[in-house]
């Protein structure tokens, strides 16, 4: 295929939409770590899982072995409407940097809610509405999740109430109202209005909060809400599974064009755009099909890969959901207020941990003032507007490309650009105003909360 006929965007057509999601667990030789209960440490029974999650969504994040799931009509459908995404080739980019690589991004900020996020909710509250439930809690971070849960339950006709970490319900109040113009109610967290919420309050006075704390208060409101059940946003095993439409869409576009990347970059934050992303190639390299690198870019402020361990901890500050194997940097870590919300997660998900503590995938970590000048950067020359979250991914894509410079190799890159930053202004004007700082938490900081990690 020569070079010229490549287009800037190569689309699909619906019906190349994934009729099924892959579940990258099922090439996997060491399965990632069960959940454990945290009173006995036995594996998390569906049972138990049921009293918090939908069923579906327990049988789900149970299989390790089903290799595909199909997507059912009614989401498909609703996919239709924002999907298949566009797969960007960054011609002015490389341009611009004036490198061989080839540049590709997979662009999912084509929806209101700004980001991949939209993927996964529309799934799980098609769970919740098939199982009769009046509605759903979820935690939400820079907002981006919280804003698709009430895309996909307004949509459905669900209840859908949110805890909005407090720092991003303070910087991003115009997220709140579009939450509401969709019909959620949103508190910020940590709130009097639970139990562990005023525990978190009295323990860390005058606390910005955290995506662990706001997971504890939600999953705390959906226990003691008769029909509701609680929604994450990411971490989960089903969250990946529902976020593999990203990677078999990527993939497919390429594969239209016999492009086959050398390189996969994506920002991680509970890690399910990356795992969603990466999927199918990841499928390739466990089944020793194909060879990629598989690179996850975390914030300096929060480096649950690079500077965490892998250990079993609570997903929450309050630690009352159960235990998950995972690189984490202990549940009482909560990371500096850095712009990226997105990204701010202690842990990571159970099956990228696996994936990389078996040495299939790296991870770096950067600092958010040269995120914030490679967005820059990109926003002027490919004219999206990127999410800090995103940016993690594009510093990391431009870095690798700049390195291709040097050394006359046309690597092909594929980054994940998860979202756009229309809500992030404040972030940006800090940027712009020379008033933003680098956040890297010290060696005792992380040694102090790893210390209290479970002794499991
Ligand atoms: C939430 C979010 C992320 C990070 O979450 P993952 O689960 O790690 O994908 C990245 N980018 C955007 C735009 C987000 O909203």
């Amino acid at each position: 295929m020569s070079e010229s006929s490549i287009p800037y965007k190569i689309y699909l057509s619906e019906d190349e939409l994934p009729k099924a999601w892959y579940n990258l667990r099922s090439d996997m030789k060491n399965k990632p770590a069960p959940l454990l209960n945290p009173g006995t440490l036995q594996p998390m029974t569906a049972a138990e899982l049921e009293g918090v999650f939908c069923d579906q969504l327990v049988k789900q994040e149970l299989d390790n072995d089903t290799p595909f799931f199909e997507i059912p009509t009614e989401i498909r459908d609703f996919y239709k409407m924002y999907r298949p995404a566009p797969l960007v080739r960054a011609y002015c980019l490389e341009k611009e940097l004036d490198t061989p690589a080839k540049i590709y991004y997979k662009f999912e900020g084509n929806n209101t809610s700004g980001s991949h996020k939209l993927n996964s909710a529309i799934a799980q509250a098609y769970y919740a509405k098939q199982q009769g439930l009046k509605g759903v809690t979820t935690e939400t971070g820079a907002g981006q999740w919280g804003t698709a849960l009430s895309m996909a339950c307004g949509y459905l006709g669900l209840d859908c109430k949110v805890y909005m970490v407090k720092c991003s319900y303070e910087q991003k109040p115009f997220r709140r109202e579009v939450m509401r113009v969709y019909g959620a109610s949103v508190t910020p967290s940590p709130s009097e209005t639970t139990e562990v919420g005023r525990k978190i309050l009295k323990e860390f006075p005058g606390t910005t909060g955290s995506l662990g704390c706001a997971i504890s208060e939600a999953v705390e409101a959906a226990t003691s809400t008769p029909g509701y059940r609680y929604v994450l946003g990411s971490v989960l095993n089903q969250v990946l599974l529902h976020q593999s439409v990203i990677g078999l869409e990527a993939k497919t576009a390429l594969d239209k064009y016999g492009i086959k990347p050398d390189i996969v970059i994506g920002c991680a934050g509970g890690g399910s755009n990356l795992g969603g992303l990466i999927a199918p190639f990841m499928g390739e390299k466990l089944r020793g099909e194909a060879d990629y690198r598989i690179v996850a870019v975390e914030p300096a402020s929060c480096p649950s890969f690079t500077r965490g361990e892998y250990r079993y901890d609570f997903c929450d500050t309050g630690m009352v959901c159960p235990l998950a194997k995972m690189y984490t940097l202990g549940s009482s870590f909560i990371p500096s207020a850095d712009h990226a919300g997105g990204l701010r997660f202690h842990g990571m998900s159970s099956t990228l941990s696996q994936l990389y503590a078996d040495g299939y995938m790296e991870a770096i970590s950067v600092k958010q003032t040269d995120v914030f000048a490679a967005a820059e950067q990109f926003a002027r020359v490919e004219g999206i507007l990127p999410a800090p979250e995103s940016s993690h991914a594009i510093l990391a894509a431009m870095n690798e490309a700049k390195r291709c410079k040097e050394t006359g190799e046309e690597k092909t890159i594929l980054f994940g650009l998860t979202g756009t930053g229309y809500f992030d202004m404040v972030a940006y004007e800090k940027f712009h105003d020379g008033v933003m700082v680098d956040n890297v938490p010290s060696d005792e900081d992380i040694a102090k909360s790893l210390a209290r990690l479970p002794k499991v």
